[in-house]
């Protein structure tokens, strides 16, 4: 096979810290051959696996890994290491095990790598830069498309308009730019993004078209730069956002806060009720905030290894609309990285994100920032802390972006109206602005 080249993010670095958090948050699926690997290693109970249960199990999607009444991987040892690993090296592992956290994505007929911030050493950005990764991970890109590769197609610019991705690297290098700006808060490189796609929304065809894009770029963006020459002045109780703007935030973190492992399958009806309970409550937005238990990978990194005292008291609603000084230096270089991870792996749109097309991707990703912060101040809250810290906001990240392009939930037509929604009331830069202060 040729070699593979994928397209990978600057500034990201990341290695393991074995907090076994993805061996407890992930189903793994494994191929037939993957299947058979696994029963010709010859495990039993001396071994350390589980003596009750089968290795592999076989669901609706196909063969996986089995895991133990605490959620955990039937191959996951005591110090958070993978016994396959341990015993036969990496390369017995399953794909989708060496994979994780990377996401290869298409882009004409190259491929794009992205990460998933759920990984807490992606968040906090441990380890060697992965630029220097390179060779394994377009030899893991190689080994998941094997003989499937095959151009797939652009996704559209807005619905109905057909787009290329010539034209669309050219709008992400645009984008990058602005984003790039750290003489400005996040918020208003933010505000200015949204503005940007508000005007690609409204150009015609032909201002899109493959002639014309690159002079319709250069415009747009001088026109955002007049709409927001500095940094904007502080967010008053006027600029508030609209009552149904703050409930469909809300919806959308109870959606994205949700981690379905093996466990929780496990635990049943009661778990479904009080989880339709909850996202009713998160609705209302009244009283105290339905509480939320960490996923194991945050509570490793970050309360038992970082001392983030995790969620002691209940907060209510009403206490998160104060402002936490979300907009440090430090949390807006975080959020940087993110964008920049998931714009250059294409990870907002088409096949990466339930095929959503370029506008609506894109204002899905600058809603994480008002989610993420709606989350970390109730992590802080939670605290009692009246300020946000860099920890807040990485913990409430990596739980989020768990969900971000892997939910069965909000590939549901009623999450993409509500991005859609939320742009026609023109709501997402005040969300944006509101939680950002
Ligand atoms: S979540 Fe990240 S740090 Fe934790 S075990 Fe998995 S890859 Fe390693």
């Amino acid at each position: 096979m040729s070699r593979i080249s994928v397209l990978l993010p600057m500034l990201q670095s990341w290695s393991c810290h074995n907090c076994g958090g993805c061996c407890r948050e992930h189903e793994i699926t494994i191929t037939e051959l993957e299947r058979q690997r696994i029963e010709g290693q010859g495990w039993v109970p001396a071994d350390g696996i589980p003596a009750d249960r089968p290795l592999l199990v076989r669901g609706a999607g196909g063969w996986r890994l089995n895991h133990r009444d605490d959620g955990a991987c039937v191959f996951l040892d005591d110090g958070g290491l993978c016994r396959i690993h341990s015993k036969h090296g990496e390369s017995a592992k399953p794909l989708a095990c060496r994979m994780y956290p990377y996401a290869i994505h298409p882009a004409g007929v190259g491929l794009t790598a992205s990460l998933r911030f759920s990984c807490p050493s992606v968040v906090q950005n441990l380890g060697t830069p992965i630029t220097g990764a390179r060779v394994e991970i377009e030899s893991l890109a190689a080994e998941a498309l094997q003989s499937k590769r095959a151009e797939v197609v652009c996704p559209d610019l807005r619905a109905g308009l057909e787009f290329d991705w010539g034209r669309l690297t050219r709008l992400l290098a645009w984008i990058e730019r602005g984003l790039e700006q750290s003489g400005l808060s996040m918020s208003v490189r933010l505000q200015r993004l949204l503005l940007l796609l508000e005007l690609l929304e409204q150009a015609s065809a032909e201002a899109a078209s493959e002639e014309s894009f690159g002079h319709l770029l250069p415009a747009l963006y001088a026109t955002v730069e007049r709409a927001f020459p500095g940094d904007a002045v502080e967010a008053s109780q006027e600029s508030r956002p609209q009552r149904i703007a703050r409930m469909m935030l809300r919806q959308l973190v109870a959606q994205l806060i949700r981690h379905d492992t093996a466990e929780t399958a496990a635990a049943g009806l009661s778990r479904r009720l009080r989880l339709l309970l909850d996202g009713v409550r998160m609705t209302v937005g009244l009283g105290v905030v339905p509480r939320s238990p960490d996923p194991n990978s945050v509570r490793v990194a970050f309360v038992e290894r970082l001392g983030l005292a995790g969620q002691r008291r209940g907060v209510r609603f009403s206490e998160l609309e104060r402002g936490f000084g979300g907009g440090s230096p430090e949390i807006d270089e975080l959020f940087h990285r993110y964008f920049h991870v998931k714009l250059q792996g294409r990870a907002f749109c088409g096949p990466a994100f339930y095929d959503y097309s370029v506008i609506d991707g894109l204002r899905s990703l600058v809603l994480m920032y008002p989610a993420v912060l709606w989350v970390a101040r109730l992590r802080a809250a939670g605290e009692d802390r009246g300020v946000l810290q860099l920890r807040d906001v990485q913990a409430a990240l990596a739980v989020l972006d768990h969900n971000f392009g892997y939910s069965p939930v909000l590939a549901l037509r009623s999450s993409r109206r509500r991005v859609q929604q939320l742009a026609q009331l023109q709501q997402i830069a005040p969300l944006v602005v509101w939680y950002g202060r």
